[in-house]
């Protein structure tokens, strides 16, 4: 149901200076014709978390996004999880249904959204996917890929204890740990790279190339018609998507999954899904 006032949104955590969400969803309001401000609440601790949460139950605000280091604790302070936020306990959206504060997690449909978007001739089903990383973008890219139909789920970590907890959180059975990024990406149709060692790399730098070499006999190895996401943005050209390029594989950054997550939580704050463009457009540049 719409407010009497202008929606007012927004997103919590710390830090969130730099935060191209408000970019998508001040796109989003005039796209569909809503007023509407989308403000950035910082957060150090959690006790700021819990004032934000308080306004939210109060009324004053009509939705939030949260970013790191509260989506643990967001999730832990709700009444309800929805899908995905009950899954992996972990919550990214939250809004208030007839006084009660449900949690919602966008980040692994909207990483299948921005896959399927961008390859949508593929046919995913039956072949691997390898996903580098084990934090909280790793656990999305497993439910994604299982969303996509991938049969088979290899994941590579720095410090393998986490990618054993997250192949035991999501089932082990359909979850295999590498020790060896390289071994893992034999034949993979499909390569997510959820670690945040490379992000910030400013191109060309010679931490930049060295980071690219690393990483391209990892992405040659995968299946010649393989596709690779960089679940990393900044800096657009990043690392392994440069690495694949060279590699001879299609790739994409993060940025289309920032703006389908964005688009889903928009939708669940307003009951209006608004149009793709205008969002990606507001974060050309
Ligand atoms: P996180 O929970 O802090 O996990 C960080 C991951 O990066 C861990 O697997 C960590 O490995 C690895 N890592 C960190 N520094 C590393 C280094 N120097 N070398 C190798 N691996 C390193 O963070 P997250 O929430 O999963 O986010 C991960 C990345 O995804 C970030 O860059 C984030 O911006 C991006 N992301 C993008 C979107 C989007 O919409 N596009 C959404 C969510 C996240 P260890 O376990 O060994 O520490």
């Amino acid at each position: 149901m719409e407010p009497a006032r202008p929606y007012r949104l927004g997103l919590v955590g710390h830090p969130v200076a730099h935060s191209r969400s408000p970019d998508i969803h001040r796109a989003a309001l005039a796209a569909t014709g809503l007023a509407g401000a989308y403000e950035l609440f910082d957060a150090p601790s959690v006790v700021d978390l819990e004032a934000r949460l308080a306004e939210l139950r109060a009324g004053a605000l009509d939705g939030l996004n949260v970013t790191l280091p509260h989506k643990r604790d967001a999730a832990l302070r709700c009444d309800t999880l929805e899908g995905d936020a009950s899954t992996l306990g972990v919550a990214n959206t939250l809004v208030v249904r007839q006084g009660r504060l449900v949690g919602h997690n966008t980040d692994a449909e909207g990483l299948a959204r921005a896959i399927e978007a961008r390859w949508p001739a593929r046919a995913w089903s039956g072949r691997a996917v390898l996903v580098l990383g084990a934090g909280g973008a790793a656990y999305a890219a497993v439910l994604a890929a299982r969303r996509l139909g991938l049969a088979e789920v290899r994941v590579w970590n720095r410090t393998r204890a986490r990618a054993d907890e997250l192949a035991q959180a999501l089932g082990q059975a359909r979850v295999s740990v590498f020790d060896d990024a390289r071994e893992g990406a034999a034949g993979v149709a499909l390569i997510v790279q959820a670690g945040s060692g490379d992000m910030g790399l400013a191109p060309e730098s010679d931490a930049w190339e060295q980071a690219v070499v690393r990483a391209l006999p990892i992405v040659s190895g995968s299946a010649p018609d393989a596709a690779l996401v960089d679940l990393v943005y900044k800096p657009r050209r990043t690392t392994w998507v440069e690495a694949a390029t060279r590699a001879g594989r299609d790739a994409d950054d993060g940025l289309a999954m920032l703006v389908h997550q964005a688009r889903l939580a928009f939708t669940l704050w307003t009951g209006r899904e608004p149009p793709l463009e205008p969002l990606l457009r507001a974060l050309e540049g």
